[in-house]
């Protein structure tokens, strides 16, 4: 079957909201409302604190059985300072690929979704799908918090979830998790000659940032492993560092940022735990018996969850037999999907557009991956159609 023109349109519609994380993306949701409102389906919005962005959660079908939701977020990553040779927010389809931000990650998906609805909904329904569009996704998975929370507490809660990130239509079953944090150091300042009644947190950081880079050596080198993730082990990372003032100042303060990018199997808050153990054992001491009140402090900058869902669930069973494949696959980029299994929702990471396109300038989408999702999604109608499927 062809491209349906409906989700080319839609895709269109979509990606004309500049839903860059740090705007609101109420206007795109309101669309999207309407839209649903006009087919019959109430949504429900929850909001940030702030009330500027919301997640949508509807339901289509029987509202009293758990179902299978389709998720996706509605934010896209900035494109400034992005060589792009069309306009980011408007759509341009050539030489079989639609180009502009978020064609891939991860409009393409959503629109789908929603171009199909219509489809979906003019036959009888057993197991109602529902939609979960979120905000928030690029800066650290933040928005669909609050909406797992919401549906955690429900009796009745979606059996499983296909998040739609793209994956060239892959059944991904598991991905690494990202713990970050912030670290500050507290020195004490003085002048550079009299360097011995000084505490230099430049230095104290540099100790601990190195201690960071042994621990990533150790893990690239012993494992754990898995085969199936690029890079195979467990990472860390130091992305920025920032201290002193003037070189002939014995630095009082200074702060990184670093982050562990770990195996689903591996608990990154035991490896946080390392590195406070080795701070307090190895470096503080020393910062102490200068000038006591020195030291370290840590706060918790973002954490998504890492996903592994057994082979053999029924979530996995489900995508292959959507798919038609008979493999899964794992990657090394994190989504929503642990977030999900973290709140009781077995999860898998399927969807149309390939990773290597997302965050880049001329993003685009192949279209036959829009035709491969379209076939997914009434291969889903069909058991959602039949009774007791
Ligand atoms: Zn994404």
């Amino acid at each position: 079957m062809p491209t349906n023109s409906n989700s080319i349109d839609m895709i269109a519609r979509l990606i004309g909201f500049d839903t860059t994380s740090r705007n609101s993306n109420l206007e795109l949701m309101a669309f999207v409302g309407d839209y649903l409102k006009d087919l019959g389906i109430e949504s429900e919005l929850v909001h940030n604190d702030e009330g500027t962005k919301a997640n949508l959660y509807a339901t289509l079908g029987p509202a009293d059985k758990p179902g299978i939701a389709l998720s996706g977020h509605t934010d896209v990553v900035p494109v400034d300072g992005q060589d792009w040779h069309s306009e980011p927010f408007q759509i341009i389809e050539k030489n079989g690929r639609l180009y502009g931000r978020g064609t891939s990650d991860m409009k393409s998906f959503i629109g789908v979704c929603l171009a199909l609805a219509p489809e979906f909904l003019a036959r009888e329904i057993n197991t109602p799908l529902h939609f979960a569009f979120s905000y928030d996704e690029e800066i650290g998975c933040l928005g669909v918090r609050s909406l797992i929370d919401a549906l955690a507490q429900r009796a009745v809660k979606p059996s499983a979830v296909i998040i739609g990130e793209p994956t060239q239509m892959k059944v991904v079953r598991a991905h690494k998790g990202k713990l970050s944090y912030r670290c500050k150091v507290s020195g004490f300042e003085a002048h550079s000659s009299l360097s011995h009644i000084g505490v230099n947190a430049v230095e104290a950081a540099a100790e601990a940032v190195s201690y960071l880079k042994s621990m990533a050596r150790r893990h690239r080198d012993q494992g754990p492993f898995d085969s199936e993730l690029v890079p195979p082990y467990t990472t860390v990372h130091t992305g920025t560092i920032h201290g002193g003032t003037a070189l002939n100042i014995v630095p009082k303060a200074c702060s990184f940022e670093f982050e562990f990018w770990h195996l689903p199997e591996d608990d990154p808050h035991a490896l946080l735990d390392e590195l406070r153990d080795h701070v307090a054992q190895h470096i503080e001491p020393e910062m102490h018996s200068t000038v006591p009140g020195t030291g370290f402090s840590f706060e918790p900058m973002s954490h998504i969850p890492g996903l592994s869902t057994d082979e053999d669930a029924e979530v996995v069973q489900l995508a292959k037999a959507l798919t038609g494949q008979n493999t899964t696959a794992k990657v090394a980029f994190g989504t929503e999907a642990g977030l999900f299994q973290a709140g009781g929702m077995p999860a898998v990471v399927c969807g149309p557009g390939s990773i290597d396109q997302a965050h880049k300038p001329d993003e685009f989408i192949e279209l036959d991956q829009i035709n491969q999702c379209e076939v997914f999604l009434r291969r889903l109608f069909e058991r959602c159609w039949q009774a007791g499927g």
